[in-house]
């Protein structure tokens, strides 16, 4: 049996997890080459948790060397280059040539691409960001604080709602409620626009509940740090005294630069394999750009939103898919668009959106009543996704795999 090397570019959520089903899958004779430029991982979820001083710093990541499974080559490096037509990645440490390549290096954030953001705004969106902005919360006085929602696509649909009500929270604790006023700005028609009108007309109840002021159709043209003016496109100006941003996104250079992504500045692949147009190669998670089948914005496809969940789910349809091709089996695993969160409310509650974001004419997905569950539920994945991988399988997975059972939801661990 001919060896073959599997390299996967990118040690967040999709990249973790394809290297680790992999490893599970292959005999030991298929090297798993991992190559990630951070030393630590971080559960981004948790920043959230992390901003409102609900975590600390090392509660929310591990070394990342802990996390693959015995036989995963970790390579600590950068990504320089990617060369398809000689199958090669050229990295900070060393080339790797490869059979199969699995690009999961995510979204870099662009703050730079608004005039005047990138020095103004706080943001949730990186770890770095969060610890700043818990000590900017802590010490606010109140005022107005606008959370931003600067460019399409981002991230996790639900972060923004979250981290707005998240704010709202800590200043209900902090007793000063009558001082904070929060308003939410979006270029999106509504809250979680992929997840259909019933989701969003429900995340608006939450937000209104909550005090939250939700502005939709604003998309972001200039900051003006000096005076502390928001511009929006259609004209509108607003003074604010905090601001927290959702900096737009975009695919990493060397990805770009490989001649993967395409018109939509990501990389365009099979919704169902997650192959790219290319040999061998994969794109998962949030570089990956998938049209949502039968759905259109005037012109443009709406696209699957960027979040961990089918990051996480698209790595184990591509690692057994690769596995089962080199065993010379049938690939039969499909990615088929069942996503789920837990949309944290504050005050320990959270709700919980299901359903299935292939689903035509319009996404089904559902929000299930508002509760402490969710919010345990969100709790132990942090756990679960931050152990090691032995220790997974013990009682952290059990109790996942239980409460899922009981909700009827069909979650992948
Ligand atoms: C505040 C916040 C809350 C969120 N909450 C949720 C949630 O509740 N549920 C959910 O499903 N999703 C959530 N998400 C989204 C989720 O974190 C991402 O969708 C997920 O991490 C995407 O996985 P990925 O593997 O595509 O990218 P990532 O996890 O971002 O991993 C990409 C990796 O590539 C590495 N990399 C990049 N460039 C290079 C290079 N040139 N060389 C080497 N390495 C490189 C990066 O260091 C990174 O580790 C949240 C995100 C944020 C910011």
């Amino acid at each position: 049996m001919r060896s073959r090397t599997i390299a996967v570019l990118g040690g967040g959520v999709g990249g973790l997890t394809a290297a680790n089903e992999l490893r599970r899958r292959l005999p030991a004779a298929h090297r798993v080459v991992l190559v990630e430029k951070g030393a630590q991982h971080a559960f981004a979820p948790s920043f959230l948790w992390l901003m409102t001083g609900d975590r600390e710093p090392n509660q929310i990541c591990r070394p990342l060397a802990g996390l693959p499974r015995r036989g995963v080559e970790l390579v600590q490096a950068e990504v320089l280059g990617i060369a398809p037509a000689l199958r090669k990645v050229s990295t900070s440490a060393r080339e790797i040539g490869y059979d199969y390549l699995i690009v999961a290096l995510g979204a870099d954030l662009a703050p730079d691409a608004i005039p005047g953001l990138a020095g103004a705004a706080h943001t949730f969106f990186t770890f770095e960001g969060a610890a700043k902005l818990r000590d900017a919360l802590a010490t606010f006085p109140g005022g107005c604080i606008a959370v931003v929602v600067s460019a399409m696509p981002y991230k996790c649909p639900g972060a923004p709602h979250e981290g707005a009500m998240l704010i709202a929270e800590h200043f209900r604790r902090r007793g000063l409620s009558d001082k904070v006023r929060i308003h939410l700005f979006t270029p999106e028609t509504q809250p979680m626009p992929v997840a259909g009108p019933r989701l969003g007309e429900a995340v608006r109840g939450m937000l209104q509940s909550k005090g939250i002021e939700f502005h939709p159709l604003h998309k972001l043209s200039a900051v003006d740090a000096g005076t502390r003016k928001l511009t929006f496109d259609n004209g509108l100006q607003f003074g604010y005294d905090l601001l927290v941003a959702i900096p737009p996104h975009r695919a990493p250079k060397t990805v770009v630069e490989a001649g993967l992504t395409n018109q939509t500045g990501w990389v365009p692949v099979d919704p169902h394999t997650l192959a790219a147009n290319q040999g061998g190669i994969y794109a998962i998670g949030d570089i990956a750009a998938i049209p949502l089948p039968g759905r259109w914005k005037p012109d443009v496809p709406l696209m699957l939103p960027k979040a961990g969940v089918f990051a996480h789910a698209q790595a184990i349809v591509v690692a057994e898919n690769i596995a089962a091709e080199i065993a010379g089996r049938p690939s039969r695993a499909a990615f088929c668009g069942d996503g789920y969160c837990m949309l944290e409310a504050g005050g320990d509650r959270a709700g919980f959106a299901f359903g299935n974001f292939f689903a035509q004419p319009s996404p089904d997905v559902r929000l299930r009543e508002i509760g402490k569950a969710w919010h345990l539920g969100k709790v132990l994945f942090e756990k679960w996704w931050l152990a090691p991988p032995g220790l997974r399988r013990t009682s952290i997975g059990w109790v996942m795999k239980a409460g899922a059972r009981i909700y009827g939801i069909p979650m992948t661990l």
